[in-house]
């Protein structure tokens, strides 16, 4: 066999073993990801137009009426309690509180018995608003966190253009006042939308698209807090060995951020819920310079047809995600599980 000959039939045989590891499905909502797509969406909500989106803020009602014009374009049912928008008391303990709104839709599972259970995309469009003094005011918010955001709209995007939807319903969500403690994502697990215990899985997504970790270049690779905590890791992990993306346990970070994001207030009601993200610590984390310009929309777009290829496994699966009770830090979420699904 000549050398030209043993390269094309490597090239062949490499071509087939990649095609081999996406499905129709998969690859139809892995091609619908884009670069252009991700990079419009942070563009718009990382502008200094809506003035760091602080919650409550001017910024952010024009950032959740953007938000509930994608759901609708993309045929989304409404899952709010006034169309896309589930109104949030900012302040639960204040009989004053300021209002805000988590922008949600549901893509409807086709399954005749598993439509009516859920699996939750999220991430959390609202940041921290104005600076009091300096050149540039605005806390833009670009990586923190219009990249979730963007990431969980074209996940949508892609998942809704499935002539035939996953079996078990998604709900995409959008949630307001994270950086005020978690507020949008408490409210919701004491307000939920669609039945907690019905509700196999969310996956949350944070800082999707800077690679310039402060602990070097993060290229081709994601994390996911509680990384053992429960196998929906795994699916992830599963998703991104099919697109090349490395999905990995952040040693510092998985335990330790486990409950600092939208995934806490689900996971301790015993849902497995993960936050995933390109990098922890970036230069600009809470800072002005937090621009969009600044991310990586082509490595974003790789990690995200992860994104849309794992909430496709895990809405088609007939199996739910379980906690993983060998690993001791996770008793407190197994136990809260096994008490949720006994219902
Ligand atoms: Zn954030």
């Amino acid at each position: 066999m000549t050398r030209a000959s043993v390269f094309f039939l490597c090239s062949v045989l490499l071509g087939a073993e990649k095609a081999r590891l996406l499905t129709p499905e998969m690859r139809a909502v892995s091609n619908h990801v884009t670069a252009s797509a991700l990079r419009g969406h942070v563009a718009f909500l990382s502008s200094d137009l809506l003035e760091g989106r602080d919650t409550p803020s001017r910024g952010l009602e024009i950032a959740g009426e953007y938000l509930a014009t994608q759901l609708r374009l993309m045929g989304l049912e409404p899952a709010g309690d006034d169309g896309y928008f589930q109104t949030v008391v900012v302040q639960p303990e204040n009989l004053n509180s300021a209002k805000s709104r988590n922008v949600a839709g549901i893509l409807r599972g086709s399954d005749p018995l598993l439509k009516d259970s859920y699996v939750i995309l999220s991430g959390h469009y609202d940041h921290i608003g104005l600076a009091k003094q300096g050149a540039d005011l605005i806390f833009n918010g670009a990586n923190d966190d219009a990249s979730g955001t963007a990431s969980v709209l074209e996940a949508a995007s892609a998942l809704a253009s499935l002539k035939i939807h996953p079996k078990r319903s998604i709900v995409f969500i959008l949630f307001c006042c994270e950086e005020k403690g978690l507020r949008g994502s408490r409210y919701y697990a004491l307000h939920p939308l669609v039945p907690l215990a019905k509700t196999s899985a969310q996956l949350n997504l944070e800082q999707m698209g800077r690679t310039d970790s402060t602990e070097g270049p993060h290229i081709k690779a994601a994390n996911l807090t509680g990384f053992d905590f429960s196998d929906l890791p795994l699916a992830v992990v599963d998703a991104g060995r099919r697109v090349g993306i490395a999905v990995t346990k952040d040693p510092k970070g998985s335990d330790a951020y486990f409950n600092r994001s939208d995934n806490g207030p689900l996971a301790r009601l015993g849902i497995p819920a993960h936050t995933m993200s390109v990098t922890y610590d970036f230069p600009d984390y809470h800072a002005v310079g937090d621009e969009w310009q600044k991310l990586d929309y082509d490595n974003m777009a790789q990690v995200d047809r992860a994104v849309a290829i794992a909430v496709l496994e895990l809405a088609s699966s007939l199996v739910a995600p379980r906690w993983n009770a060998a690993y001791p830090q996770a008793k407190q979420y197994v136990d809260a599980g096994k008490k949720l699904y006994a219902k």
